[in-house]
């Protein structure tokens, strides 16, 4: 077909599958990269005592954050951690952001202060240092987009391709708090909780952690082979762990760390606390795995830190897929249900 003819542009219908093609486009290999699209971060061998991260995160009005139910302090909040989870996953340390944003008629020169200052509260007790970004108008709602750099040691960056079969699947904290949180912003729900766990699921979905000292402690020990965080849900990113490193994996529903706060709004509104667990996103907890033969030493040395980590499952063969095995011992197929842009309503 002749260039400006009439064929329908396709839209684009995966997030994922979109990714992998751009992945084929990338630039010709370069030697500095370590590791381009594909994982929490790129990694540019930089020096030889030091390997710098970069990753860049947009959020759109509408899409990522709704204005009716968060402030703009909130939104500059969880678009840092956002950045910062991702050289969490990767065991690095962060150091210098870029910040863009296209700005609405409607917003006020104050409001923009306090997206900043969400953005600087999240990533100050980082000494993330603010060196540049962009600025322009938009037309339709507000955007930010924020480019994070860290380093790492050379080679040690944890990476999503190095799970292998029999590794223990560990995440940090607990799942499912910021859909939570989510679901009682965006419902009257709220009201029929205890305050203290409705403050608790909103804290945690308005203010995310990053876990940056989990990831350095991960890198520091040795023993973690591979690494995500959990920007899209468990069922998600653990499905990204098992493509990179060509394994299966089977998830022990009875084992998923689910706060008593999660656990109240589950049984308040007759909702499966494991579900909303397995698909519940922006979490940013770090899911890892451990060798078997590592487990008892790692459980012994996690004991030393404040860190909190729970074995929820086992890397298996790739034939196998994604299981869940229930606390009877059956197992099903792990329902790909976590967020991916694109995707239609069934
Ligand atoms: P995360 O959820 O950890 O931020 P994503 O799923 O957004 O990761 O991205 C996965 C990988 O794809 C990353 O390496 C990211 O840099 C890359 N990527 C995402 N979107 C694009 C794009 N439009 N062009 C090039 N690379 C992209
Ligand atoms: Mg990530």
């Amino acid at each position: 077909m002749p260039s400006g003819g009439s064929r329908r542009a396709r839209p684009v219908r995966s997030e994922f599958g979109l990714i992998r093609r751009l992945q084929a486009r990338a630039a010709k290999p370069d030697r500095q990269v370590a590791l381009g699209i594909g994982d929490d971060t790129a990694v540019i061998k930089t020096s030889s005592t030091e390997w710098t991260l970069i990753t860049t995160d947009l959020l759109a009005e509408g899409v990522h954050f709704d204005l009716a139910t968060s402030s703009y302090e909130d939104i500059g909040y969880r678009a840092a951690i956002a950045n910062l989870s991702d050289i969490a996953a990767m065991g690095g340390t962060p150091r210098f952001m870029l910040v863009s944003i296209a700005i609405p008629s409607t917003c006020s020169t104050t409001e923009i202060h306090q997206l900043y200052r969400g953005m600087m509260q999240a990533s100050a007790p980082y000494r993330v240092c603010l060196v540049g970004g962009d600025t322009s108008a938009s037309k339709h709602g507000l955007f930010l987009s924020i480019t994070l750099t860290g380093v790492v040691r050379p080679g040690r960056a944890l990476l999503r391709s190095g799970a292998k079969v029999g590794d223990r699947l560990y995440v940090t904290g607990t799942l499912g708090d910021s859909r939570a949180g989510l679901d009682l912003l965006s419902s009257r729900r709220r009201r029929t909780l205890p305050a203290a766990h409705a403050r608790f699921l909103l804290a945690r979905h308005h203010r995310p952690s990053a876990r940056i000292a989990e990831g350095q402690w991960l890198v520091k020990q040795g023993l973690a082979g591979a690494a995500i965080d959990l920007s899209d849900g468990l069922t998600g990113d653990l499905r990204h762990i098992c493509e990179d490193s060509d394994v299966g994996a089977e998830i022990l529903g009875g084992s998923l760390p689910i706060s008593a706060a999660c656990q109240a709004y589950a049984a308040a509104y007759r909702l499966s606390p494991q579900e909303i667990a397995l698909q519940g996103g922006e979490d940013y907890e770090l899911l890892f795995t451990v060798p078997a033969g590592q487990q008892a030493r790692f459980e012994r040395l996690v004991k030393k830190t404040p860190f909190h980590c729970t074995c929820i499952g086992t890397i298996t063969p790739k034939r196998s897929g994604l299981r869940l095995r229930t606390e009877q011992g059956t197992t099903s197929p792990l329902p790909l249900t976590s967020y991916e842009h694109f995707r239609r309503p069934s």
